[in-house]
């Protein structure tokens, strides 16, 4: 373990220092409370003051396929799952193709796409706990709009799916549209993916986009011209994120009187 800069390991590329350690082999390991989790760091920003909490870093990556059964290390990227599902003609997965983030994180946030959402297709998730390893079947499991309730604190080492049979032609043409989609609707650069949670079913894209915050910018972080609820970050540092989301937050909540609420997640003092 040693000290590292975690903007290396998150999407947004900034971020202070923090002891890092890397993850590929769960054997062995152990979760002390308070540790924090990463994955591929595609839904996080870290404060520029880093943290005195143990980063651990999941690159615990393998896939075994048995039937219409995955099991999946929790460090393995979701979209890379998905195309090998969609080759093996397994649907269920087909709409991740293109979201950047490990199957663990997908988890925790149940990360879902064009009304597809992980949650669906999980059997069971195993959770290295302080007291050693849990194996949560999904009826324990509540999966809502980006959020899974019921999994216990610790480190999800890996994720069982049950899929269904399908025809892979059907499922790539399928995987090609959603990805073709994304592409048009999001933009590139460095983010964090979606900022902001819907409110009350309308996108939180919606509310930033009329306030007429499209294209502003604090430092680093601009609100992205594409789609207003990515955050584009081109250098500054993460206070810049965070000035820029209080911003949408003051200017939302004083022209329509909603409350956004982050989609993202924070590490350390801001
Ligand atoms: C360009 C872009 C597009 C995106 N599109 C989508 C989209 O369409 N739909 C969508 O839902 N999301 C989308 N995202 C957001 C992101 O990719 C997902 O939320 C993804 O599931 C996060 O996974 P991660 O591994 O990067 O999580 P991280 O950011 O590393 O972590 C997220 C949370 O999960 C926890 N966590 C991660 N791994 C573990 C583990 N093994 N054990 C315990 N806790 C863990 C972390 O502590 C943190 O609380 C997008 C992001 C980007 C940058």
């Amino acid at each position: 373990m040693s000290k590292k800069f975690l903007s290396g390991f998150l999407s947004v590329g900034v971020g202070g220092e923090a002891e890092v350690e890397i993850i590929r082999m769960t054997a062995g390991l152990t979760y002390h409370r308070g540790d924090i989790i990463l994955g591929r760091g595609t839904n996080t920003v870290a404060s520029d003051l880093g943290t005195d909490a143990r980063v651990l870093v999941m690159r615990n990556i393998g896939a075994e396929f048995d039937g219409v059964n995955v099991t999946a290390e929790s460090g393995t990227s979701l979209s890379a799952l998905a195309r090998a599902t969609i080759k093996r003609g397994l649907g269920g997965l087909e709409w991740a193709v293109g979201i950047p983030g490990s199957v663990g994180g997908a988890v925790v946030g149940n990360a879902g796409a064009f009304g597809g959402a992980v949650g669906d297709s999980v059997s069971e998730v195993k959770v290295l706990t302080e007291r050693g390893i849990v194996c949560i079947g999904a009826d324990k499991l509540h999966f809502s709009y980006r959020k899974t309730d019921g999994l216990p604190e610790g480190i999800i080492t890996g994720v069982v799916f049950r899929l269904k049979r399908a025809d892979p032609v059907m499922l790539a043409e399928c995987a090609a549209g959603y990805d073709e989609r994304r592409r048009s609707s999001q933009p590139t650069g460095r983010s964090a993916g979606s900022t902001f949670l819907a409110c009350n079913g309308i996108s939180a894209g919606y509310y930033i986009e009329r306030a007429g915050l499209k294209g502003t910018r604090i430092g680093g972080a601009r609100v992205s011209d594409k789609h207003a609820n990515f955050i584009i970050v081109d250098g500054g540092c993460a206070n810049d994120i965070r000035l820029l989301t209080d911003l949408i937050k003051l200017k939302v909540y004083a022209e329509f009187g909603v409350r956004l609420k982050e989609e993202i997640n924070y590490i350390g003092e801001f």
